[in-house]
């Protein structure tokens, strides 16, 4: 089968390996679409050195698929559904997992993150974790339910009352997710960031305002605090970045929550924070796949504006060469079509 593979840093190729055999818990899925997400060009370019310790390495996280077989002892699913599945493994039965929270499993060997495979024609999944598409989400659609996935995480934690303003820092894929899904739970959602296309998109996805940087790393929170004096309750911090960081604490009304989804040192003291009492998060991942399918089957939830480009496998090392290029600034999800 074909397989995009890493040989080193921004080398990426097509191989052909074997298909695998499913094992106990397992399935074996033909992958029909896939859309890069921040993680995956973290591994392409292995960012840090901190994503690849051994090539070649085999890439991907966000797919869509149909189940091709089964492994010895899987029941409940059936050759040919059309299934996804996020990075993060559980046991399904420990505290944190009885409790829905399966991105947090307890289970010292699912706990942690495993890369997820997916830029080949065939992947194994653990049953574990799949989820089975409804009808009505296309495989590009639930190509892209990271972002999904992550921020309804991320605004269960912030609780904020239907039709609140809520921040959302930064307009890459995660951003661009957790507008359009503040949209699809009746948050009103404010974008800051972005200065090509991708603050469009924003604007597209729902965000009431988009705060718009004109140079990289500009400042905007004056601008911000001038619209809203008072600042935000809740915000989602999703660009993983030094300045998303310093924006997020900046637009924080005393008493506030913000979500953090990555990033280094926080740029406050430990004394801003008791002094405004904020609450600050992690959000790792999200437990609710089946959540962000249904908000797409149902309706509320589009991130199909957002696609740039499409790419057959073979181009892969296309698709990720234009999206950490110099256009990147101006380019949304990339959706590599792997079967179909
Ligand atoms: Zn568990």
């Amino acid at each position: 089968m074909r397989a995009a593979r890493l040989h080193g840093p921004a080398d990426l190729r097509i191989d052909d390996i074997e298909i695998p055999t499913p094992g106990p818990g397992e399935v074996l899925v033909r992958v029909l679409a896939y859309s890069p997400y921040g993680t995956c060009l973290g591994v392409y370019l292995n960012r840090g050195g901190r994503y690849v310790t051994e090539y070649p390495i085999g890439i991907g996280a966000d797919f869509s698929a149909e189940i091709a077989a089964l492994g010895p002892d899987v029941t409940g699913f059936e050759v040919g559904q059309r299934v996804t599945a996020q990075s993060l493994d559980n046991c399904g039965t420990c505290a944190n997992c009885s409790a829905g929270r399966t991105n947090l499993c307890l289970s010292p060997d699912l706990g942690r993150y495993v890369r997820q495979i997916c830029a080949q024609d065939y992947a194994l999944v653990s049953v574990r974790k799949l989820c089975v598409m409804p009808d009505g989400v296309s495989d590009e659609a639930a190509a892209m339910i990271t972002g999904v996935v992550d921020a309804l995480n991320a605004f269960d934690k912030l609780g904020l009352p239907e039709g609140s303003p809520v921040a959302i820092v930064g307009v890459g894929a995660m951003g661009h997710g957790a507008i359009a899904t503040a949209r699809a739970i009746g948050l009103k959602p404010i974008a800051i960031g972005g200065r090509g296309a991708k603050a469009g998109m924003a604007g597209e996805l729902g965000a009431e305002r988009v705060f718009r940087i004109n140079a990289h790393g500009e400042d905007v929170s004056p601008a911000v605090l001038e619209a809203f004096p008072a600042g935000f309750a809740g915000i989602v911090e999703t660009s993983a970045t030094e300045w998303g960081m310093e924006q997020a604490f900046k637009v924080a009304a005393p008493g506030a929550t913000i979500a953090l989804t990555g990033g280094g040192a926080l740029p406050v003291t430990n004394w801003d924070i008791v002094n405004r009492e904020l609450h600050v998060v992690g959000v790792r991942g999200g437990p609710d796949q089946a959540r962000a399918l249904r908000l797409i089957a149902e309706g509320k939830l589009d991130l199909s504006p957002t696609i740039s480009a499409r790419f057959p496998l073979e181009q892969a090392a296309d698709a990720f060469a234009l999206l950490t290029g110099d256009a990147a600034k101006d380019v949304g999800r990339v959706i590599i079509q792997i079967a179909r």
